[in-house]
């Protein structure tokens, strides 16, 4: 029996709190931490899903269930590699997991990215969403058009929520300073582009029939490209692709002169260069042809102006001190790193799936990471009462649940209307609600 483990988990995101149910439903008598650079718990469900989707962010009900075990903390504000270093918290916990998730943009790899007025997605949602590491990231939105790169949800996020309307947000919790950006703007176009064919692509079906709905955007893709059907041995990605096909058909035609505001699915190009001095002012694409279930280029290019260019072509780990990454993730061994560590979610993955997709896997981590453990933990371990006493010698505030609780109330008693909070975007306005609190 792997009695009275000591655990930190590192990163409060899905991946880390089903890490911790997993834990607590099959070994109630461990210790956990769950440790997050930030103030707030809950990761890209806070600040990567899209603010005008509500209802997804309710999975966070499951999550604080988890928190209000006796025996497990939420530690926030306390970053690995910023205020502690691996080898420290590995000296404290029997078991440290990481579930930082792919916090770094995945790079275009053409010339132009450095130009003003190129993002990432990371950058770009995390501004849209209050992260306060992300707030002074204001793009410049004085634009007429912007070219969205990417095939998945997170491009769709991005497009959509670039054109909706001051009223279609009032129920959404979009930050502030981003709100302010985005209503004003005098965006009149914005290309979604994906280097593969329209069969290819990875839209959800309930994302893209979003774009049928928008009030002030109408919605178009070259029709010319779409199969009149699709065929899979996969039978539940034949039903997918045939649906967003379909809302596709229903979209307008591409043509030259479209007047007011509108949205282009474009399919089957890559980009190639990103053109302008110091600020972005176009993108050079090549169109592709699928040879083989992939995307070549033919040679032949073709240029869109633009303004404002925000690349959805997924995430990967950055450099952490003492962590093995290889192509963009964690390595690891079914979750298993070295000796007494593990890691789970997009930092052993990568950035695929939704949210429910991290449950099983970080089940399965906790299943491999106990039976290792079988023997249960090493009593010297410093375990929680160490890691405070870290955070005391470093003069860190580290931020506990009921911490986050103010701080959540505070934001929920701002929000006002029909929103459902407004979100305080700087640590130091999150730390001084607490202290006020007491
Ligand atoms: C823009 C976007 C929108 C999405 N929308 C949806 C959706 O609508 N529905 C859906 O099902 N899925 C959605 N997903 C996918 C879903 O968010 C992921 O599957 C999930 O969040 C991955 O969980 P994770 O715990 O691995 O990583 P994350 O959610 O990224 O959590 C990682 C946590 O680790 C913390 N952390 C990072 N580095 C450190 C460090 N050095 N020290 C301490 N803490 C650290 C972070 O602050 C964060 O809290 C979306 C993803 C993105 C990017």
């Amino acid at each position: 029996m792997s009695a009275g483990l000591k655990i930190c988990i590192v990163g409060s995101g899905p991946a880390g709190m089903y890490t911790a149910g997993a834990i607590v439903k099959k070994n109630p008598e461990s210790q956990i931490d769950i440790i997050d650079k930030l103030a707030t718990p809950y990761g890209l469900v806070r600040a990567g899903v899209a603010p005008d989707h509500q209802t997804t962010k309710n999975v966070t009900r499951a999550y604080d269930k988890v928190m209000e075990n006796d025996n497990v903390r939420f530690v926030g504000n306390i970053g690995l590699g910023s205020d502690v270093p691996l080898d420290k918290l590995r000296e404290l916990y029997d078991v440290v997991v990481i579930a930082t998730g792919t916090p770094k943009d995945r790079s275009l790899g053409i010339p132009g990215e450095d130009k003003d007025g190129v993002f990432g997605a990371q950058t770009f949602v995390y501004w849209y969403n209050g992260h306060p590491e992300y707030r002074d990231a204001v793009p410049n939105l004085d634009i007429e058009t912007a070219v969205v790169i990417g095939n998945g949800n997170v491009a769709l996020d991005v497009a959509r929520i670039l054109m909706r309307t001051e009223d279609e947000m009032v129920t959404s919790d979009l930050a502030e300073h981003a709100a302010s950006e985005i209503f004003r703007s005098p965006l009149k176009c914005v290309h979604v582009v994906g280097r593969r064919a329209p069969e290819n692509a990875q839209f959800s079906s309930k994302e893209l029939g979003e774009f049928a709905e928008l009030v002030s955007a109408k919605t178009y893709t070259d029709k010319s490209v779409l199969p009149a059907e699709f065929t899979s041995d996969d039978k539940k990605e034949e039903k997918v692709v045939n649906t967003n096909l379909d809302l596709l058909r229903n979209f307008e035609q591409i043509r030259p002169g479209i007047e007011g505001r509108s949205i282009h699915l474009d399919f089957l190009a890559s980009p190639v260069e990103i053109l302008g001095d110091e600020a972005i002012t176009g993108v050079r694409f090549e169109r592709n042809r699928i040879v083989d279930g992939k995307a070549v280029g033919t040679g032949e290019t073709y240029e869109i102006d633009c303004q404002l260019l925000v690349s959805c072509i997924g995430y990967e780990m950055g450099i952490l001190e003492g962590l093995p990454v290889e192509k963009g993730i964690v390595k690891n061994d079914e979750g298993h790193v070295a000796d007494g560590l593990y890691v789970v979610g997009w930092a052993k993955r990568g950035p695929s799936g939704t949210i429910g997709t991290n449950r099983i896997d970080s089940q399965n981590v906790v299943e491999r990471m106990l039976a290792d453990f079988e023997g249960g933990g090493n009593p010297a371990k410093g375990g929680p009462a160490g890691l405070d006493a870290w955070c005391r010698e470093k003069g860190i505030r580290a931020v506990s649940f009921e911490d986050w609780k103010k701080i959540d109330q505070a934001e929920v008693a701002r929000g006002g209307g029909k929103s459902p909070r407004k979100k305080f975007v700087r640590t130091r306005d999150m730390l001084s609600i607490v202290q006020q609190e007491g």
